[in-house]
């Protein structure tokens, strides 16, 4: 009944887990899902506020434009001016999206012809090997290791891969790995793509999301970025809106231009009281943003020393809320912590074969349920 395309898309494994879960809630155990990758903590008020009123609105009750309310990608605009340095005409170079996985998952339909190279990290963010295969286009798996501090290493592709490459997906700061990228390896890619002419598209979902003072860079900072590629960003991880589903595409007008065509032709945009929050967000008071990072980082603190007590080779993440701990056999670890201690982890394989040897914890619980976490599996032969 199904297409052939549908094998082909990643193993849905956190099926199994989610199994697992649901069984021993029904045993009753209080189980610490320390999986999800979504924030615990509320939008803050002042944007649901925004959407409440903007939602009353029957002006706001048709179809949104396709590319988004100019007064959106002008907040865009705006906010990567004053976030980043990086200055975008707001017509051409900003595209609005119902949220980043919906501009990742489309933007290889609009470049990538059938049997193109997709370049993308393993392990990484599952969409972008879907964004390729719906595509038809041929994934080239890029392994990062901790070796490489979690970068893919460029010269390592070979070269006939490179010449059929049409588009490279990164990452920094990255999902599941946590490793950010210094703004060298940004200018590192847009040599390389220069040089063999292909797209970049850089998902910066994670950029407010950092600690000890540590700023991550746009891709678009680096000199000549514009030129080669875009940057899909989101307010979701930012603001905690992962349900309103609003993120923006920002770089290269052609490309932009690309992905606008096929979003035309699949969906009618994003509900424009959505939008009138998501100006709210981006314009009004960041104060949220810099608690938000307080808390997330406390919760890190607490769960890198738990973890390195009991004896991981663990390092304190500068962004992202994830800790992405080595461990030996990913799969039987999460069980095994699941089973005999109630607390859901993410397989390393979940996100690619090069994710083995590790579990991504997720710290969007309350510091007392990581703590919780920690001392039970103190208890532990792990
Ligand atoms: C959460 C996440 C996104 C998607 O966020 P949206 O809610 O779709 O904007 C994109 N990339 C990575 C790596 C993520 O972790």
């Amino acid at each position: 009944m199904y297409a052939r395309r549908m094998d082909h898309l990643p193993p849905y494994l956190f099926a199994r887990i989610d199994d697992m879960k649901d069984e021993k809630l029904r045993q009753g155990v209080d189980v610490i899902d320390l999986g999800v990758g979504d924030p615990d903590l509320p939008t803050p008020p002042h944007i649901v506020e925004a959407l409440c009123t903007a939602a009353r609105d029957p002006k706001n009750h048709h179809y949104p434009s396709y590319a988004g309310m100019l007064a959106y990608r002008e907040a865009v605009a705006e906010w990567y001016q004053g976030r980043f340095g990086v200055r975008l005409d707001p017509k051409e170079e900003v595209l609005a999206l119902i949220g980043s996985k919906e501009g990742i998952a489309h933007i290889a339909e609009a470049f990538v012809n059938p049997g193109e190279v997709v370049l993308a990290a393993d392990p990484g963010y599952p969409v972008y090997k879907t964004s390729a295969l719906f595509a038809e286009g041929r994934v080239h798996e890029l392994p990062i290791r901790a070796d490489d501090d979690f970068l893919p290493v460029l010269d390592d592709i070979p070269a006939d891969v490179v010449r059929q490459a049409k588009l490279i997906f990164i990452n920094y700061p990255n999902n599941p790995t946590a490793a950010v990228a210094p703004i060298s390896f940004f200018e590192e890619v847009v040599e390389f793509a220069r040089e063999h002419d292909i797209i970049v598209v850089h998902d910066n979902a994670y950029s407010e999301i950092t600690f000890d003072g540590y700023r991550a860079p746009s891709f678009l900072e680096a000199d000549g970025a514009m030129e080669v590629g875009i940057e899909m960003h989101s307010l979701s991880k930012t603001y905690n809106m992962t349900g309103w589903r609003v993120g923006m595409a920002c770089g290269n007008p052609d490309i932009i231009a690309g992905l606008g065509r096929v979003k035309t032709n699949v969906d009618s945009g994003a509900f424009n009281a959505i939008q009138h929050a998501a100006i709210t967000a981006l314009t009004g008071p960041q104060d949220s943003v810099a608690r938000a990072c307080s808390i997330y980082q406390e919760r890190r603190d607490v769960l890198v020393s738990g973890l390195s007590d009991i004896g991981f080779d663990v390092q304190a993440p500068k962004a992202t809320f994830y800790v992405w701990a080595p461990v030996d056999d990913c799969m039987a670890f999460a069980a095994q912590l699941l089973d005999q201690a109630g607390i859901v982890a993410t397989p390393g394989v979940g996100f690619g074969r090069n994710g083995e040897g590790f579990v991504r914890f997720a710290i969007t619980r309350s510091i007392e349920r990581i703590a919780e976490a920690v001392d039970r599996m103190r208890g532990l032969d792990l």
